[in-house]
């Protein structure tokens, strides 16, 4: 058993806490990144990557995470491979204990352990994922552009990426389990409005189906969920927007969380509930949950935690004078 201390201690290695990490190197604050279970974040499970500014080319997302911590390394963090089982919150510097017993202490401490997507859980479903099937159609809908797609859900992630998906879509189909959605009324009333959209109510999906080869999704095959009928449809894009886990089971009781279990933070800024502890990227985000905007979140905890340990420094000295 080892102790490990340091000014910022970050859990999680996406691109929001390798971003507070490169940051908070460059700051002089030699920060130590708990990279989790699954080392990366999201970006690892996925493929092609379009979006992130500063490359002309498709890139791979488990490249671009690859090279984000080749940067976070090449600027002073040193990055554990452990999973935290235990925090204690409760005086700095925190303390929490890793699942082999080693003690990370930080004097501030980043919360960046991301959010994972719902997923329907059929096999068909998971065959499909990166071949026609996503939970993100910000991230992917492009790769579908002229061809018909669907989406599955019926909150604020479904209508928003049914809307979405119009930009590059000329059908867009939104399936949902019941006859109405609990999505905000005015994005409601924006996608009944859209001549692009087709409601399919009291239908969830039976079966992703396979056009096999390379083909990849081909159609789906829904049930009725008032009468048991089943029918099917051709789609190419199946978006699964049936909602998030954000990664916070272990801050409970520790940590403010919203009513959706996400970290609460205060607004504009990545501070939490207990002074000295910060978060970033989706697991206090669920509104845009991109890798460019946790990126930003990540810049922002690390000037936080900076400015936070600066103040303390200053308070320290005020009371030594005194
Ligand atoms: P929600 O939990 O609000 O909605 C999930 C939807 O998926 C529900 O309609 C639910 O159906 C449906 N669903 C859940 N499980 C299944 C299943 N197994 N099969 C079929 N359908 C299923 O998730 P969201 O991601 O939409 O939103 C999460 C939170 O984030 C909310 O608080 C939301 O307001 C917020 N948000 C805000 C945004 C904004 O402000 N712009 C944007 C996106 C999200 P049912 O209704 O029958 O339960």
């Amino acid at each position: 058993m080892t102790t490990h201390t340091t000014k910022m201690l970050i859990l999680g290695s996406g691109p929001a806490g390798l971003s507070a990490a490169i940051y908070g190197a460059r700051a002089g604050m030699a920060p130590i990144v708990v990279q989790g279970i699954q080392p990366g974040g999201q970006l690892t499970t996925t493929t092609d990557v379009e979006n992130y500014p500063g490359f002309r080319d498709v890139i791979q997302g488990p490249w671009l995470m690859e090279e984000m911590q080749a940067q976070a390394e090449h600027v002073g963090t040193r990055l554990m491979w452990d999973t935290i089982v235990e925090v204690d919150l409760t005086s700095r510097p925190f303390r929490l204990i890793g699942d082999g017993g080693d003690v990370y202490e930080g004097d501030t401490l980043v919360i960046a352990t991301g959010a994972q997507a719902k997923w329907l859980g059929l096999d068909s479903e998971d065959a499909l994922k990166g071949k026609g099937v996503s939970a993100c159609a910000t991230c992917d809908g492009f790769f579908y552009r002229g061809k018909k797609v669907a989406v599955i859900g019926g909150g604020n992630t479904a209508v928003e990426e049914a809307l979405y998906l119009t930009n590059h879509s000329p059908d867009v189909v939104l399936i949902h389990r019941r006859d109405s959605f609990r999505a905000e009324k005015i994005l409601q009333e924006r996608l009944f409005a859209h001549k692009g959209v087709t409601v399919l109510w009291n239908k969830e999906v039976a079966e992703f189906l396979d056009g096999g080869g390379t083909t990849g999704l081909v159609g789906l095959d829904l049930r009725d969920t008032v009468t048991g009928e089943m029918s099917r449809i051709d789609v190419e894009g199946g978006f699964v927007a049936i909602g998030h886990h954000p990664a916070t089971e272990l801050f409970r009781g520790h940590v403010a969380l919203d009513d959706d279990h996400y970290i609460a933070v205060e607004p504009g800024s990545t501070r939490t509930s207990v002074p000295g502890v910060f978060a970033c990227g989706d697991v206090m985000d669920k509104v845009y949950r991109q890798a460019v905007t946790a990126a930003g979140t990540g810049c922002m905890a690390a000037l936080d935690a900076e400015r936070f340990l600066a103040a303390a420094e200053f308070d320290h000295l005020a009371v030594a004078a005194e």
